[in-house]
């Protein structure tokens, strides 16, 4: 760590659990930041980084894009939080989520996606009357008791019992069954083992936790099918495929309509605005008895930059042609740069994500994945973050372009990660060196 970043270290440590606010922010250096702007962050120590981290694909036009922080600025001097009734951009808001995603009929707005799945969660056990939900391993939906399980699991613990906390409920961790993605079996399997028990399939469609598996339509198409068969609900995770991939999510690319989606990030740009929608019917629940409270709930500030960004993404199409481009660009460039080096990877991602992973395709599902050389990805990581690029820390995470990056910064992306893999060969780092 470089000195202004360590002294900020020392100070934060001493009052912040570990200096950080969530568990998966420390990467050692660059450790603090103060500004950042566009594509690029700038740590405590005046380096300037090009950013694909995106505060795990929360900014989604850029960083404080003038479209977003001009709407936000005007709220500020507006109405306030009255905590009473409704605000006008509420209304608005949820006006654009309906015209936007096609699952939704109705929105409730919450700060954060573990809140949005926390309601869906609630929300399907109270329609169905039944306890038991389904998760896929490899999946991420929040750090709630329901659902944090089972996510980058080590071989020994995949599918089985993986919860990502001490101090989560047995019976809340027990009450989520674990599927394989991909794998329809996996899951008719479980509604065998448990009939009548299952309220709800809960799924981040491309689950970009893990980087980027990719759904085959037959195994969505089969999902939606199989929940309607059995009366459970088919709910959407869409935290990090919603509005990034298209407007209305990959419900909208993949043509299949889920009961309910729990949206958030980039919603806001960066703002902390997410929410719940789905059919009218079943949202209706919220007017009779199933609670939703929220202090912060619809904050306008919040509203204001999510009605900015949602307006923002209708109005320009172009912004998705755009990120895919350079989306495709990132991936193809990478592989072959791979093929040259004769690089053990595969790289993967959708629209502007994309994701390496050190192990030999093809990858389907998770349990490909447990082939997955953490090592290699760690020092790739490391070589990249202090060659200016930042990176998600984990093995196995995507990363994010944005609105704000170039043509520019994909070529010396590429270039970068040409010398990082060509030098961690060199040092005889990764498998038939
Ligand atoms: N769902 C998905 C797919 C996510 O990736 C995340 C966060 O990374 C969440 C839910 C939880 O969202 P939040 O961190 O806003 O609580």
């Amino acid at each position: 760590m470089k000195p202004a970043g360590r002294a900020l270290h020392d100070a934060a440590r001493a009052v912040i659990p570990g200096g950080v606010n969530s568990a998966t922010r420390y990467v050692g250096a660059p450790y603090a930041f103060t500004a950042a702007e566009g594509a690029h962050v700038t740590d405590a120590d005046g380096t300037r980084y090009l950013d694909y981290h995106a505060a795990f694909g929360a900014v989604l036009l850029g960083h404080n894009a003038p479209v977003v922080n001009e709407a936000v600025a005007r709220a500020l001097n507006g109405v306030g939080l009255i905590g009473m009734g409704v605000t006008p951009p509420e209304i608005e808001m949820a006006e654009l989520v309906a015209e936007l995603i096609p699952s939704a009929e109705m929105m409730i707005a919450t700060m954060s996606g573990s809140e949005a799945t926390a309601q869906a969660v609630r929300l399907a056990r109270a329609v169905t009357g039944r306890p038991l939900l389904v998760k896929f391993q490899g999946c991420y939906h929040g750090w709630h008791d329901s659902v944090a399980r089972n996510v980058i699991s080590p071989a020994d613990r995949a599918y089985g019992r993986d919860p990502l906390s001490a101090g989560l409920l047995d019976e809340a961790v027990d009450s989520t069954l674990i599927a394989e993605f991909n794998d329809l079996d996996s899951v008719r399997a479980l509604y065998e083992r448990h009939p009548e028990r299952i309220a709800a399939v809960i799924l981040e469609p491309i689950p970009h936790n893990v980087g980027a598996l990719l759904p085959t339509q037959e195994f969505l198409q089969g999902l939606r099918t199989l929940t309607s068969e059995h009366g459970s609900l088919l709910v959407f995770d869409e935290v990090i495929t919603g509005f990034r991939h298209a407007p209305g999510g990959y419900q909208q690319i993949c043509g299949i309509t889920p009961d309910l989606t729990a949206f958030g990030k980039s919603m806001g740009n960066g703002f902390p605005m997410a929410g719940l929608a789905g059919r009218r019917d079943l949202m209706a629940r919220y007017e009779s008895d199933v609670l939703l409270a929220g202090t912060f709930n619809g904050h306008p500030v919040a509203v204001a930059a999510a009605v900015a960004t949602m307006t923002y993404l209708r109005d320009n199409p172009d912004f998705y042609r755009r990120t895919h481009r350079l989306g495709t660009r990132m991936r193809a460039g990478l592989e072959a740069v791979l093929a040259e080096l004769s690089t053990p990877a595969t790289v993967t991602g959708f629209g502007g994500v994309f994701a390496v992973y050190f192990t030999s395709g093809p990858v389907r599902g998770y349990r490909d994945l447990l082939r997955n050389d953490d090592e290699a990805y760690r020092v790739f990581h490391r070589r990249m973050t202090d060659a200016g690029f930042l990176m998600l820390p984990m093995s196995l995470k995507r990363n994010h372009i944005s609105g704000a990056h170039t043509d520019a910064d994909i070529d010396l992306t590429l270039e970068t990660a040409r010398d990082v893999l060509k030098s961690m060969h060199t040092d005889g780092l990764l498998p038939g060196d």
